[in-house]
């Protein structure tokens, strides 16, 4: 971090002068959105308006897509020979870097995680990512068929053509970059929708993409919001591929208006309702509950993979929640822009009355409160929720079942391994587990029972960019991160040649 920027009173000097782009990005320029509309763009931990940003509708979608359609066809990018396209996406990451504090403080400002995560995790890592795609994307090889003597078949992969990115506004960056790295390093022209919640930091990095060499219609962004502009890209009949990240309520949507348009490519990576199970072998009962509870409140709660099931040996349960308590008093909710805040704003009122509503319904079903459960810091004008666990969490409860989204922990109780195992299962999500134990035989049972597409093993969130992340079941479908990513953004060819 910058020296100067090391206490809030420093940001905030900071976010006064901070210039935001407020228009689309489409072609290379920033523009007002075709019907002249614009929404308000809200900074959740006091509630004031931060900027008005433009609404992109059919219009601007349509202008996007064709934006990024005369680019592909020109060839200008996909074309390109990949080490090529390396350098070019080597020095946009180098610019994300070099703007960091600025895209920090875009993130925090708009959706309320404390600052200390934007510069450490968010910013860093998403131009690792795109870093991580430039680099790859000149030493991935095609394929030859052993087809015998007389005949070459060649199986290629080639671009998709027009991607569509829709992303969520938890980690407003850091999703939009594990679709732009795969899908701009294999070729493609992208148009990004980022959340109505969480457009800032988007439109910031348009620019630098222009400035790092891609050509004006490969990046575009169109701010707005679901029903609108998301819908119009997930249905419009010139994009050939559709990539999601948010609720599965709404990836469901997007896979319908794949199949009612032009039969699109549709990858979804969805919700979660993630369970963290704990052995009663387990050992070391601290090191368990603080992971448990950073498994849950890091991001406010706001994460997909978020363990918000601590399934808790029946023997062990009242000492660990008793550590998960001591370590959550260490993150209670403060000012995004002090340095020392761990937990900040949920993202914005709605989210925030949504979250007390699965407390008010956890009670009502009678799971009992262990602490938290409150709205704090009400005077800021900011939407603030303390860390929060139920125990005595039965199975079937709403707030065992529906992701919450939150800092709410429900905790639940078995007795034996195969009670864990069915418990950890009953949901539809399946998008990561974790086991602790000491035995080897329990920790490869349980790995190979769980239906989820990372399962961890006495840790949780450990993180890399070189593994996939997606779900199972209805958390999702295709995998972002790692080499598996760029399935999904290139179509396969064969290309049979007869030598006889
Ligand atoms: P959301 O589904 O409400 O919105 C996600 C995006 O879809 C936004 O850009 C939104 O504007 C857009 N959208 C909404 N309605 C649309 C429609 N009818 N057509 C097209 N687009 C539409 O989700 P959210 O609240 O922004 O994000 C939280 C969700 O994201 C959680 O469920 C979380 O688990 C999930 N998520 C999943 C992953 C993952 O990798 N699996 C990562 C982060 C977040």
């Amino acid at each position: 971090m910058n020296a100067k920027l090391d206490t809030s009173a420093s940001w905030r000097d900071r976010a006064r002068s901070l210039r935001i782009r407020t228009q689309a990005f489409i072609e290379g320029r920033y523009v007002d959105a075709a019907s002249g509309q614009a929404f308000d763009c809200i900074n959740p931990s006091n509630g004031t308006v931060l900027a008005r940003i433009a609404a992109c509708d059919v219009e601007d979608v349509n202008r996007a897509v064709a934006s990024a359609r005369a680019v592909f066809k020109k060839g200008s990018w996909a074309h390109l020979a990949p080490k090529k396209r390396k350098v070019v996406l080597q020095r946009f990451a180098d610019l994300i870097l070099q703007n960091g504090d600025e895209l920090a403080l875009l993130e925090t400002l708009d959706m309320g995680k404390p600052i200390r995560d934007s510069l450490s995790i968010d910013i860093p890592g998403s131009a690792n990512c795109i870093r991580w795609y430039a680099e790859a994307i000149d030493k991935v090889y095609d394929e030859v068929a052993p087809t015998g003597r007389d005949t070459l078949a060649m199986i290629t992969r080639e671009p998709m053509g027009v991607v569509g990115a829709i992303v969520p506004w938890n980690f407003p960056l850091l999703m939009a970059a594990w679709k732009i790295g795969p899908v701009l390093a294999a070729g493609n022209s992208l148009v990004l929708k980022p959340s109505e919640k969480s457009p800032l930091t988007a439109l910031r990095i348009a620019e630098l993409a222009v400035e790092a060499g891609i050509p004006p219609g490969v990046l575009n962004v169109v701010p707005g919001f679901g029903q609108t502009a998301g819908k119009a890209l997930a249905l419009h009949m010139d994009v050939d591929c559709i990539t999601f990240t948010g609720s599965t309520a709404t990836g469901g949507l997007v896979m319908q208006y794949a199949g009612q348009s032009n039969m699109k490519r549709v990858s979804v990576e969805c919700g979660g309702k993630s369970p963290n199970i704990v052995m009663a072998d387990y050992p070391d009962v601290e090191r368990v509950a603080n992971a448990a509870a950073a498994a849950i409140f890091f991001n406010q709660g706001e994460v997909c993979s978020a363990g918000s099931r601590l399934l808790v040996h029946e023997s062990i349960k009242d000492a660990v929640l008793e550590k998960v308590q001591a370590f959550s008093s260490t993150m209670q909710p403060g000012d995004p822009l002090d340095p020392a805040t761990k937990l900040g704003a949920i993202v914005d009122e709605i989210q925030m009355k949504r979250v007390l509503g699965y407390v008010e319904t956890g009670r009502r079903d009678g799971a009992k409160l262990r602490f938290g459960g409150e709205r704090v810091r009400a005077d800021t004008g900011g939407y603030f929720i303390e860390p929060t666990v139920f125990e005595g969490v039965r199975p079937n409860m709403t707030i065992a079942r529906e992701e919450i989204f939150g800092p709410v922990l429900s905790a639940i109780t078995f007795k034996t391994v195969e009670e864990a195992i069915e418990i950890a299962n009953d949901v539809i999500y399946g998008l990561v587990a974790a086991v602790w134990t000491r035995d080897i035989t329990t920790a490869h049972r349980v790995a190979k029972a769980i239906r989820a597409g990372t399962v961890f093993v006495n840790c949780y969130d450990a993180d890399d960019i070189t593994v996939p992340f997606g779900g199972f079941k209805q958390s999702g479908i295709g995998r972002d991160k790692s080499l598996h990513a760029l399935e999904k953004y290139t179509e396969l060819k064969t290309t049979w040649i007869d030598l006889s």
